[in-house]
């Protein structure tokens, strides 16, 4: 069915024909709210893609040592190996023996306390380079030769454009047991987190003394080219902080201990016995606050440079490290929380995905945490994180905009007509009320025309009710059309289906004679006009018409109606395919 211009497509297709049946059992299987979730898997699919570029991002890992530094400061204390043992050389010695630098006869002294008391390792974090005074320097020239366990750091110094290596003066270091780099090399954001097990320059090469003094008390050699541990990838070795420097490690103040030692010669009581360091590594390092301290430690705001001999030593010794997640690791935890926060957005909407996104957020930081402290892995948490806030955003937005739609989809089932697509009498009605009050409101004018189709049982008898209906279908299109749309836009012309096939049309802000007729009129020559073909065969059809206006005094649009169907009734008397305006008062 349909005109000259359109032919028809619709009514070819048989309702009952199998690709109807077929199409309605794949539409069961790939049903709406199915493609509607996988739409939005797809888009999830394309936010962890995203995410997983950030990962190689230099600005976002640098977010990640966050987290890092976190994890260390919420970490209880890690085991500490009982054969590490601090000399400090803090504030309550300074205020005894004197300013840094400190004469050398008085590490001589400790060197001498250290061996009678039986240390199996001193390690100095100090680098006796210039020479001092004779005396001072003969007095632990001797110490050193009278010890076979002494540690000597050596130094990579910039001097100009240059690196220069600084040792301690050759005789002292002649008489070590071994030497090794303290060089630290803060991470871009200036924090310190990693060693560099094996520093090479100028031809020279040394271990980090830490690493040398570990492994000649495990009795094993110094590893050459692959550590046996894990390290990041550039071959560094992250620190494992222990704890919060005084809360980790044994302490004993330098000028305690000289002290212990002379009240014991003396027969007194000590606070400090040869046990206290028999058998240790005794690492001699300044200790006091703001002379070496580490910038932007992730552990505490000072952390004083020797404490990183101390920490990598203790990591060494108790085979504790931390190490950065491989890639592969990292990539894996992202796609598998990518994966469960979009089911989890697929599935909830609102505040249950909240909560939910929020549930995960907490569950991925607690299981990061969980495998930094059982195993020292460091995954990445920020970009999962991340990537849940975005999954979410995205998921809201999504739901909402799917919401809104389905929406309009409703609303549109409930107020229109399924054959013409016009509104149904209810919702004209609601819409009819309302113009009714502003119209008495503002004092303007309203009319509403009534039609209905002449002798339409003879075309559904000649041509069948299919053909019926789509001559209403075409009619009702007609009438769409013959109003400009802006007008219908701001709800100046409304058509309604009022009835089978009769028909109402509300014209806001139209007076009876000159803008309601005229329009009855322009819509009945237009239908008089138009060739209506179903199935090769043409079907004249006219329409009758009646129109009324809201009077002075109504507030509501029942009369007018009335009046509007009492005109169409006239309209039908009087021969159809014609307009009639109601009666003027007095003459109804
Ligand atoms: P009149 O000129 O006096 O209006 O004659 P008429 O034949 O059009 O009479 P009436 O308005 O009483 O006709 C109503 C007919 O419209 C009855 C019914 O078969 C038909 N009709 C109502 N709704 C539909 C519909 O949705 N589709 C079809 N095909 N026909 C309908
Ligand atoms: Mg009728
Ligand atoms: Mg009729």
């Amino acid at each position: 069915m349909g005109t000259m211009k359109n032919p028809p497509s619709g009514l070819v297709q048989h309702p009952g024909s199998f690709f109807r049946r077929k199409q309605r059992e794949i539409s069961f299987y790939f049903s709406t709210a199915f493609r509607l979730h996988a739409v939005h898997f797809l888009f999830c699919l394309l936010i962890i893609g995203v995410h997983t570029m950030l990962m190689s991002s230099p600005l976002m890992n640098r977010f990640e040592y966050v987290f890092l530094d976190f994890f260390f400061r919420q970490r209880p204390p890690i085991y500490q190996h009982p054969a590490i043992v601090h000399i400090d050389m803090a504030e309550d010695s300074l205020r005894v023996i004197g300013r840094w630098p400190w004469a050398r006869h008085n590490h001589a002294a400790l060197i001498r306390i250290l061996k009678e008391w039986g240390a199996k390792a001193i390690v100095f974090d100090v680098i006796f380079s210039e020479p001092s005074t004779t005396f001072d320097d003969e007095s632990l020239l001797e110490a050193l030769k009278e010890s076979d366990n002494i540690y000597l750091p050596n130094m990579l110094e910039p001097l100009g454009n240059e690196r220069v290596w600084i040792h301690s003066l050759p005789e002292f270091e002649k008489f070590a047991k071994g030497t090794g780099h303290v060089n630290i090399f803060p991470d871009p954001d200036g924090a310190l987190r990693r060693v560099i097990p094996y520093l090479d320059y100028g031809g020279e090469e040394h271990p980090y003394l830490a690493l040398r003094v570990a492994y000649d008390y495990l009795g094993q050699p110094l590893p050459e080219g692959k550590l046996p541990f894990r390290t990041d990838g550039e071959g560094k070795i992250v620190i494992n902080w222990a704890g919060k420097w005084k809360d980790t490690f044994r302490h004993i103040s330098f000028v305690d201990l000289v002290k212990s030692y002379s009240v014991l010669k003396q027969g007194g009581k000590s606070a400090i016995t040869p046990q206290d360091v028999k058998g240790k590594i005794c690492i001699v390092g300044l200790t006091a606050v703001g002379l070496t301290d580490i910038k932007a430690n992730p552990l505490e705001e000072t952390y004083p440079a020797v404490g990183v001999q101390t920490n990598l030593m203790n990591s060494i010794l108790t085979k504790q490290f931390v190490y950065p997640a491989s890639r592969r690791a990292n990539l894996l935890c992202l796609l598998m929380v990518g994966l469960f926060a979009s089911a989890t957005f697929i599935f909830f909407r609102q505040i249950i995905s909240f909560v939910a996104g929020l549930a995960w957020g907490g569950v991925w930081v607690a299981t990061a945490f969980a495998m930094f402290v059982s195993r020292g892995m460091w995954v990445f948490v920020l970009n999962p994180l991340l990537l849940i806030f975005s999954l979410f955003v995205f998921s809201s937005i999504f739901s909402m905009t799917v919401g809104r739609r389905e929406q309009e989809r409703l609303f549109a089932l409930a107020t229109r007509d399924g054959l013409t697509g016009l509104y149904v009498i209810r919702h004209f009605r609601v819409l009819l009320n309302s113009a009714v009050v502003e119209a008495c409101k503002k004092q303007t004018a309203l009319s509403i025309i009534l039609l209905d189709l002449d002798r339409f049982k003879t075309i559904n008898d000649t041509h069948g009710h299919l053909a019926g209906d789509a001559v209403l279908k075409k009619l009702a299109q007609i009438m769409q059309e013959i109003f400009p749309e802006e007008k219908k836009k701001k709800g100046k012309y409304v058509v309604g289906r009022y009835g089978g096939e009769e028909f109402i049309i509300m014209l806001r802000g139209c007076t009876l004679v000159e803008t309601a007729f005229g329009f009855g009129e322009k819509l009945r020559k237009r239908v008089e006009q138009e060739v209506f073909i179903h199935e090769d065969k043409v079907i004249p059809l006219t329409i009758s018409l009646g129109v009324a206006t809201l009077r002075p005094g109504e507030t509501v649009p029942d009369m007018m109606v009335h009046r509007a169907d009492e005109a169409l009734y006239r309209a039908k008397t009087e021969g159809r395919n014609r307009t009639c305006v109601e009666l003027e008062i007095g003459r109804e």
